[in-house]
């Protein structure tokens, strides 16, 4: 049976179902698969397979102490009516560069395709596991994170989900789909400050060990949602498999070509899955590491240095505002070869110092990953050449990545990540097009009537929804929000 082991080293092996409830180790590191699943990758199979075919496979690799048919059933419930295209994901083809619109779920961001696995995930886990405590799910979010937890543990049994947003920064949208959320297992929060200050905050509730007590005690526990679960992770290599089986099926590129992968990232959580989809077979020339003005991770690959001692900036691609990257960890784990001390070690200066340095062996592995920024102003100009000269609307996400792009100009096909819908973030979106931030349906229907494509149907009656949620409260009452709400 296929082990998860910690990357830092300390703590016993797992199964894959102990990983997903466990989220992080208790060393404080993150779970790794002990060794890759051998997963015969045929192209020439995969090319004629559904979206949900190609799922049940990477699951199957991954998650391997699941049966076959607690597999079909996380599969069926997780890629069904809730996405608004039937292939789940869909293209758009631009001369060699393809796009990969991972946004026709519930929120209209590619979180979903992972958020809605993970809950069926989790429970299946639970009942794996005989472990009845309710899941408290707690997350800090910058806007996608949260909505797409909530679209997805809406209503599960046996889990109970709270976020945390920043007053500011998230997008009108993103407002109204945190405030109208309408499950009963919702507890939405705004707090005045940053999505910094909440993460931070949200980590210190996550290590009070008398609040671990506290929940002990009425039968419930901590999981997490967060992109550190490794039930996170493994739903999105199924997109680069399936991406590339496409391409094959189209006669793009033959079977075992390799193929450059542009990401627009934040916690490293989506581009990680890309390496993992190429350790299990995927053929990947380079990967284009795309970064906003919080370009951390850009400064890592260039430098071989991680310093996150620098100012945190609210940008209009929100979801990529981070300064500590926490999947970035997993990747150092096979980058170093698997050495738990060596990670463990840089893990331990970053919290200390604020910054690390790899080692030139370590760096030395690290060639296939290329990695560019794009500023505020770039991103606004994107999203305006893009359309002006393809009639293609792109979101501000996916337009750090097609910026990137063109600073790295990579040679030979490429698929990029389109992460979220233009339709989440009119604001940028119109500005960058009629000089104009519409927000809110005037948002919507402006840009549906500019652009001459239709508002996506899960958010075509969103804001005639009752707000539910309106509580705004300071970061340090945090800890006793959270208490009234699950104690
Ligand atoms: C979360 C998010 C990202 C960043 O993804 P990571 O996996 O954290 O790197 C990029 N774009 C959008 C729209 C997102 O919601």
């Amino acid at each position: 049976m296929l082990k998860y082991v910690s990357t830092r080293g300390e703590a016993p092996a797992v199964t894959a179902s102990e990983a997903i409830l466990n989220g992080i180790a208790p060393d404080g590191g993150l779970y790794v698969p002990a060794e890759w699943p051998t997963l015969a990758l045929d192209w020439e199979k995969l090319k004629n397979q559904t979206y949900q075919e190609i799922a049940t496979q990477i699951f199957d690799g991954f998650f391997d102490d699941f049966s076959v048919s607690e597999i079909d059933h996380i599969v069926t419930k997780a890629y069904g009516q809730q996405w608004d295209d039937t292939s789940i994901v869909t293209y758009h083809q631009e001369a060699n560069l393809t796009y990969m619109e991972l946004f026709h779920g519930p929120t209209l961001a590619f979180k979903d395709v992972a958020l809605q696995a993970l809950p069926h995930l989790m429970t299946t886990a639970a009942k794996i596991q005989a472990m009845t405590d309710t899941m408290v799910i707690l997350t800090a979010t910058s806007g996608d994170t949260g909505t797409a937890a909530m679209r997805g543990f809406g209503d599960v049994p046996q889990t109970e989900i709270v976020v945390f947003y920043p007053e500011v920064g998230v997008s009108a949208l993103q407002r109204q789909q945190m405030q109208s959320e309408p499950a009963s297992n919702a507890h939405v929060i705004a707090i005045t400050g940053n999505f910094d200050d909440a993460q931070q905050a949200v980590k210190s509730l996550l290590a009070q060990s008398s609040l671990v007590a506290e929940l002990h005690e009425k039968n419930k526990r901590f999981s997490s949602a967060n992109s550190i679960n490794i039930g996170r992770l493994v739903p999105q290599i199924v997109y680069y498999i399936h991406a590339y089986a496409k391409l094959v099926q189209q006669g793009r590129i033959a079977a075992g070509e390799p193929v450059n992968i542009a990401v627009p990232t934040g916690n490293f959580g989506n581009v990680l899955a890309a390496f993992y989809a190429s350790q299990i077979g995927l053929p990947v020339r380079q990967f284009i590491v795309a970064a906003n003005e919080n370009h951390v991770l850009c400064d890592f690959f260039n430098t071989g240095r991680y310093d996150r001692r620098r100012d945190f900036k609210v940008t209009n691609a929100p979801a990529m505002d981070i300064l500590v990257s926490s999947n970035l960890e997993r990747l150092l784990y096979f980058a170093s070869g698997r050495n738990t001390t060596e990670v463990k070690g840089y893990m331990q200066a970053l919290a200390e110092r604020g910054y690390y340095d790899l080692t030139a062996q370590t760096r030395q592995t690290l060639q296939q990953f290329v990695s560019g920024f794009a500023t505020q102003a770039q991103v606004t100009q994107t999203i305006q050449a893009v359309f002006a000269e393809t009639q293609y609307l792109i979101d501000p996400h996916t337009a750090v990545g097609r910026a990137v792009l063109t600073q790295q100009a990579p040679t030979g096909p490429t698929l990029i990540a389109a992460t979220a819908s233009p339709y989440k973030f009119t604001e940028t979106v119109l500005t960058a097009l009629q000089g104009e931030a519409l927000a809110g349906q005037v948002g919507l229907a402006a840009l549906s009537q500019y652009s001459g494509t239709a508002i996506p149907k899960p958010v075509a009656t969103l804001f005639e929804q009752p707000l539910r949620h309106k509580q705004v409260i300071a970061p340090q009452m945090m800890t006793q929000t959270f208490r009234q709400e699950i104690l």
